[in-house]
Order: C-alpha cells, then structure tokens, then sequence
C-alpha cells in the first residue's frame, strides 16, 4: 500500500496545500476530517477513515494544482461532490486527502446549440432550473436531484425514474474536462452530437467513480421541455401480474417517461388501504398526452384498481407514495440494505418471487420498489442493528440476490455504483479477463493508484 511518503507529516501536508490554495480552501479540523470520511451509504463502512485534510479549489487550475501535488508526495485523492452517494464511493479508505468539487458551481446555458456547461460542483437541480429558463430540459434526475452534484452524477453514471425514457446521465454527456494523473488537464468529446472520431473517452469517464481522476467540468446535451404530462397510479390485484402489466404498456405501443414499482409491504408501511398486491405509477409526456392516458386505462383496467391524476395535487399525492418510501423504510428499521439490482423486463416476475423467497429463507423482512420499466429494482433487506445475527443474515440474502441477478443476465447495479460495498462481486459480474481489463486501464489514467483507492477494486498496485 502507498503511504504518505516519509518527508511529509500531515502538518507539513496541510501547511503546503495552504500554500497553493489558500488558508479558507484547505480544513485540517477535526469536525470536517469527521464530517467528510462519511456519505450517504446506509450500512458502516469498516474501511473508512479520517482524511487528513479537505480541499476545496475554486477552479480546475486549483485541481490541477492540488492533484500535481498529490501525485508527486503519493497522498491518496478522493473526490467528492455532496456526499449523496450510497456505495461509499467518496468515503476515504486509507490516509490521503478529500477533494470537494463543491466551490466548482459554474453554470451556462448555450441556447442556440441546446447545451449546458456544467462544472463540477454544480446541483443537478438547479442545472434543470436553469435550462428550463431558457425552455430546455435536462432528463437526468436521480432522487437526489435537490442536492448531489453534476460531478457525482457523472462519476456514477446516476439515473432516476425518468431513465426509461431519457436514458442515463451518460447519454447527455458531450464534452467532459477532467484532471488526472500528475495533474494533466484532459477535454475529452466536442461539444457536437455525432463524433465518432477515436475511442470515446467521455463516455468512459463516466460512471468511473472518481477512481481514473477528477472531472471538473461538462457539456451537456439539453432537449426541448415536454409539453404536458399525465399520471395514472395502478393497484395490482395480485403481484404476480407486474410484470404482464409492465409488458402491457409497452405493446399498446407507449414509452412512459417514468414506470415505477412499489410492492405489497411498501404499500401496507404506507398504509394504502385495500389487499393489493403492489402498485405501477406510470407517467406519460410530451405529445398527445390525454390519448396516452386514455389508452393506458383501457390497457391496465384487467390488472387491478387504475386512479388517473387530474392535476398537479394529484400527481404530487400520486408521487409522495413513493418518494415517502426512503423516510418510511428509516423509520421502521433501524438497518436496511438497499440493493439496486436490474434485470431484464422479462425476468421481473420471476426476481420478485426470488426475492420474497430469499428474504423468507433468512428470515428478514423486505421491501421492493423501483424503476421497474428498465428492470431496476431496490430490494431493501431490512434489519435491527442491534441483532449482529440478523445483520449477517441480510449480508448473505444480498449475495443470494447478486447471483440470482448475474444468474439472468443481470446487474448487482443500476444506479448506485460498486464503490466500496459491492467491490467483491465486481468479478463475479464481469469475469476474469473483464476485470483484469478494467484494472490495465486504471493503471494507464492512474499508474499510482490514487485516485479513490478501494473503490472498484480492492487491490493496489
Ligand atoms: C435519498 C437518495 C436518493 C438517491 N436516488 C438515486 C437515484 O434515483 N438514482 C441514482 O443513480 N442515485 C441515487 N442516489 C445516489 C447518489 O445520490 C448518486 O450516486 C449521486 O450521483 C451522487 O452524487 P454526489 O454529488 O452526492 O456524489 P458523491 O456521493 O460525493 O460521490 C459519488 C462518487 O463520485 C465520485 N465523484 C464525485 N464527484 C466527482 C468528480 N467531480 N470527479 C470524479 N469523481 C467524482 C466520488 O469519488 C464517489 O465515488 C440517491 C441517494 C440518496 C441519498
């Protein structure tokens, strides 16, 4: 493992970064070291640590700086922009130093080519403001839209319910500016929609979960602002038709922009009345929305209970069911491994009976929602975590569930990145010869592995 090289102390570290940073851009207190070794990962993360320090630069030449500097005196770096994630991705491992992109807050939107450029530390919800001041729209919208950063959203490849229409944050991604390995400034992609000229660089940055070097800035494809938008909220009369109905949209020849899935105990913790056995919300928008709407009723009418919004109250109570679900989950168990596995849509209902199977076998309560119109489902184990014995039997239930998932031709995930807490099934996935491809080209971005060191991968070099 590379250790903070002898010569330099951490007083000596810290007294240097001021230098090139400034006194207010680097903080060595206890109360920020604390504050920034956690994110928002539910499970704890043996591994973590303390940062020596946090920096915070203001500008890519700063990053430049910092990382030149990093890379000489072999400190380990680890990006961060707000601390949202769920995998431990920007959670320090070993001795080294926190990099927040959050002072990185630039945004400008480019009308005439339908573009945004983005640094960093940009929100993505005030990214989507902005465009739609000038009548553009940004699809990307991980439920953490309000407060995580274009940065992370790039660096995990972050989707949300809109996915299934709009697509991942990497389709957006034109033109990426990143920083790597002995402070080398790299713009990757044009600020064009069709290149094909040579590997296609931006996009393998994205969702590299900071591990091949810090991207600073981004130019992101915008499109024009749906016009109008229906929802219709579908209790099931048994959860065994899910994926019939799922399968039903999509032959009455509709794209919703979101479909999404909550099952019966999600909706007994919400207190929905009624024995049904889950829910669809699906969402249509954009041209001929009534029509949409009208011919989903029609299709969904067999399957159970159909509830169409009639305006925006509507929609929102529609929508509080299921962004309601996080805060609930926290509240009724104090332990919960939230999984974001996907599979293919024809294997949903077969996982849905898998999973119930596998929480009875360990004895664990569960509860699944999610994005299930691309196949992306959060099983969430839950457990007290007081009960060592039951946290275990949650730990073992997930590795059922990853081989379950890889066993179809699926993911172990969807949204939430491999980060710390999924590293050991990356081979699993992958395969040798995969993996180990993956590690040579880490090594070419990051000869020292010092970029976010123990996510991904456990090994150094
Ligand atoms: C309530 C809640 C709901 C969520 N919903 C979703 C969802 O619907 N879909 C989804 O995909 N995710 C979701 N997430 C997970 C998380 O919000 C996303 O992964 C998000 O993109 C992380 O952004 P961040 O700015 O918080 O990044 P961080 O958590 O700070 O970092 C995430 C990773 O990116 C790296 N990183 C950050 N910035 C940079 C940079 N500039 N350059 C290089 N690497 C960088 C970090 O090192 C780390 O590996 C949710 C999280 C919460 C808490």
């Amino acid at each position: 493992m590379v250790k903070l090289s002898k010569e330099m102390g951490k007083e000596a570290l810290v007294k240097d970064l001021k230098k090139i940073l400034g006194e207010d851009k680097v903080k060595a207190e206890d109360f920020f070291r604390e504050l920034y070794s956690y994110d928002a990962t539910p499970i704890p993360i043996r591994e973590r640590k303390r940062p020596l320090c946090v920096v915070f630069p203001t500008s890519v030449e700063e990053v430049q700086e910092v990382v030149k500097f990093c890379y000489k005196n072999e400190v380990a770096m680890f990006p961060r922009g707000a601390g949202s994630g769920l995998t431990g991705g920007s959670v320090p491992t070993r001795e080294g130093v926190v990099i927040s992109l959050e002072r990185l807050k630039k945004i400008k939107i480019d009308q005439r080519n339908s573009l945004a450029v983005a640094q960093a530390g940009v929100i993505t919800k005030d990214l989507q403001d902005e465009a739609e001041r000038f009548g553009l729209f940004y699809p990307p919208d991980p439920s953490s839209y309000k407060y995580s950063t274009v940065g992370g959203n790039l660096a995990e490849n972050s989707g949300g319910p809109r996915c299934l229409k709009y697509g991942v944050t990497r389709e957006y991604v034109l033109e990426l500016e990143a920083v790597i390995k002995e402070g080398e400034r790299i713009r990757v992609g044009n600020p064009v929609i069709k290149n094909v000229a040579g590997y296609d660089l931006t996009k393998f940055l994205v969702g590299s979960e900071g591990t091949l070097g810090i991207i600073t800035e981004a130019v992101l494809k915008l499109i024009p602002k749906p016009k109008s938008r229906g929802t219709l909220l579908l209790y099931l009369k048994d959860v065994s038709l899910t994926g019939d109905a799922v399968v039903e949209i999509f032959s009455r020849g509709i794209l919703p922009s979101a479909l999404e899935f909550l099952d019966q105990n999600c909706l007994k913790l919400l207190g929905v009345d009624g024995n049904y056995g889950g829910a669809l919300i699906v969402e249509v928008d954009g041209e001929c929305v009534k029509e949409q709407v009208e011919t989903l009723k029609e299709a969904l009418k067999d399957f159970g209970k159909v509830l169409v919004a009639k305006d925006k109250t509507e929609e929102d109570k529609i929508w509080s069911l299921r962004r309601s679900l996080g805060p609930t989950l926290a509240k009724i168990s104090s332990g919960k491994i939230n999984e974001d596995v996907v599979v293919p849509r024809s294997e949903l209902s077969r996982t849905l009976k898998e999973v119930e199977g596998i929480a009875k076998r360990f004895n664990l309560k569960v509860a699944t929602f999610g994005h299930i119109g691309d196949g992306n489902l959060h099983v969430n184990f839950l457990y007290n975590k007081k009960n060592k014995d039951e946290e275990e039997r949650a730990e073992r239930a997930v590795e059922e569930l990853f081989d379950f998932v890889i066993s179809v031709g699926g993911s172990i995930t969807g949204e939430h990145g491999v980060g710390i807490t999924k590293r050991e099934f990356l081979k699993k996935q992958l395969g040798e010869g995969v993996y180990n491809l993956m590690l040579e080209v880490k090594k070419i971005f990051d000869p020292k592995f010092l970029f976010n060191p123990g996510k991904l991968f456990k090994v150094s070099p």
